[in-house]
């Protein structure tokens, strides 16, 4: 460098003493912070081939809500061989799991789903509909890539606290069918949750994002069983009380009420068992409803007013009525402080660079969908509260006796909506792969600020605190109740055999 004159020479050399001074007075624990997010991000990008494969894989394996045999025995044998303890089927779900790693406080929770919708069955990569298997379940919006996301996580998490000596235990809780709302609420009613001081919930989504406030809708799932009298459809009727009859009366004194409840409502059914043949008058029928609404109370009301018309429907038809609560949860919401750290993890890591290719899949499905021609995001989207929005997800309990943070990243194609077929297109591409990277960079870089910095940890409680207000949580479900585990085994089982020719020989490996 050249001076032209001593003056100016003095004054940068000054202001480089400066720097220097100012920079060797940067707490350690600052400096450790941007060496730990080093080690977290290394290890990410090095399991990034191992994060695509497992994604790929449990996308293959297609296993609905409850029936997930594979993609747990898969996900937990990955976190054995890491050096993660392991316990299998918890609250009495089979496909549940929770995993740890390290002892005492604080206690950091991630967790996440990693089921399929049923007749979603899509190729990768083909803009067309074209099922791997006619009338199959499948990845319809990506929760293969939600689970990727949460075992790249905790590689990473485990390493920085290994290499930073960092206090604490990370729990890693595998959640199965999440389309059915089911396993959160069991999880918090039998304690698993007790012990926890911060919690993250990583979702599949198209931008990079976080979010705080009240973000999804309440609701109770209940299927109500009608039984009658069997008897000759033809020859004796009159001899036979049916239990369709009422189930179809209770679905239509429920379309009444409608007019009467309050719009914020979202109700809706299936007929779950609705006889064998039609000359037999049916014994039997079941119909499942979810009632959603903006908070748990309003759910239940909606739920008592749903079980007088079952009773009623009975008592036209001469049945008898019960129900079954499958699920109650509570709305998602998001912790400020968690979404504060996240967002400056997500600014700090930035979007994927996509490829041509990639933008070209992303433009043509949009074209063929209806959707704007927008291709991919390219932008970390900014921090916002959350605006209320009528889908659900039961990782809502957990938000509402633990401070929250939601990682949303950029697995899917922008516009295209979940459950459709044609959001099964991207979820096993390089796509899926790269957003993927992003997302378990975002989730393990917060989940260690937390575990390096006890008072972020005090700080979450405190806006927990005053966000929650006067709230008080309590658990929807009847004390008694057992998860719905028989649900969907009778659909896997007629689609398995044929799903299982596309299984994928490759097996991740993490490091
Ligand atoms: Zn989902």
């Amino acid at each position: 460098m050249f001076f032209t004159n001593r003056k100016t020479a003095l004054r940068l050399a000054a202001l480089l003493s400066l720097a220097v001074w100012i920079l060797g007075a940067v707490p350690a624990a600052a400096q450790n912070l941007s060496a730990q997010k080093e080690v977290v991000f290394k290890s990410v990008d090095e399991n990034a081939k191992a994060i695509a494969l497992l994604g790929d894989n449990i996308f293959y394996f297609a296993e609905l809500g409850m029936q997930e045999f594979e993609t747990s025995k898969l996900m937990t044998g990955i976190l054995e061989k890491g050096g993660f303890k392991v316990e299998r089927g918890i609250s009495g779900m089979p496909t549940a799991f929770m995993a740890t790693y390290g002892s005492g406080a604080p206690v950091i929770a991630i967790h996440t789903e990693y089921d399929t919708t049923p007749g979603n069955s899509q190729t990768p990569g083909v803009t067309d509909h074209k099922p791997m298997v006619e009338g199959a379940p499948g990845h319809a919006e990506g929760h293969n890539t939600n689970a990727a996301v949460m075992i790249g996580a905790a590689f990473a998490i485990k390493k920085a606290m290994d290499q930073f000596k960092l206090k604490g235990t990370l729990k890693i809780f595998g959640s199965p069918a999440e389309e059915l709302l089911i396993p959160r609420p069991y999880f918090v009613r039998d304690g698993y949750f007790k012990d926890v001081d911060i919690a993250f919930h990583d979702h599949v989504g198209e931008e990079l994002k976080t979010e705080y406030g009240v973000r999804q809708y309440a609701l109770i799932s209940a299927e109500f069983t009608f039984k009658g009298q069997t008897s000759h459809a033809a020859s004796a009727p009159w001899h036979g009380r049916d239990a369709v009859d009422a189930a179809e009366l209770m679905d239509i004194g429920f379309d009444k009420l409608r007019e009467h409840l309050e719009p914020t409502q979202r109700s809706h059914r299936v007929i779950s068992f609705g006889g064998d043949q039609p000359n037999v008058i049916p014994p039997l029928a079941k119909i499942w409803w979810f009632f959603r609404e903006t908070t748990i109370e309003r759910a239940q009301a909606n739920f008592d007013k749903a079980k007088k018309i079952a009773e009623g429907a009975a008592l036209m038809t001469g049945t008898q009525w019960s129900f079954q609560v499958f699920s109650a949860i509570w709305p998602t919401r998001g912790n400020k402080t968690l979404a504060e750290v996240t967002q400056k993890n997500m600014e700090l890591i930035g979007m994927p660079k996509w490829s041509e290719e990639e933008e070209a899949l992303a433009k043509e499905l949009q074209k063929k969908q209806g959707a704007p021609v927008i291709g991919l995001h390219h932008k970390v989207e900014a921090l916002r509260e959350s605006r209320q929005t009528a889908s659900s997800n039961d990782s809502g309990e957990v938000t509402w006796i633990v401070p929250t943070g939601r990682v949303s990243f950029p697995s899917n194609i922008p516009g295209i909506p979940a459950h459709h077929w044609a959001a099964g297109v991207a979820p096993a591409t390089s796509l899926a792969h790269k957003g993927a990277v992003v997302g378990a960079k975002a989730l393990a870089a917060s989940v260690v600020d937390f575990f390096a910095d006890p008072a972020l940890v005090a700080q979450a409680k405190e806006t927990f605190k005053k966000e929650i207000g006067a709230v008080q949580y309590k658990s929807f479900l009847p004390p008694d109740q057992k998860p719905p585990i028989h649900l969907n085994k009778e659909i896997m089982d007629r689609y398995r055999p044929a799903l299982e020719k596309f299984y994928m020989k490759e097996k991740p490996d993490f490091k």
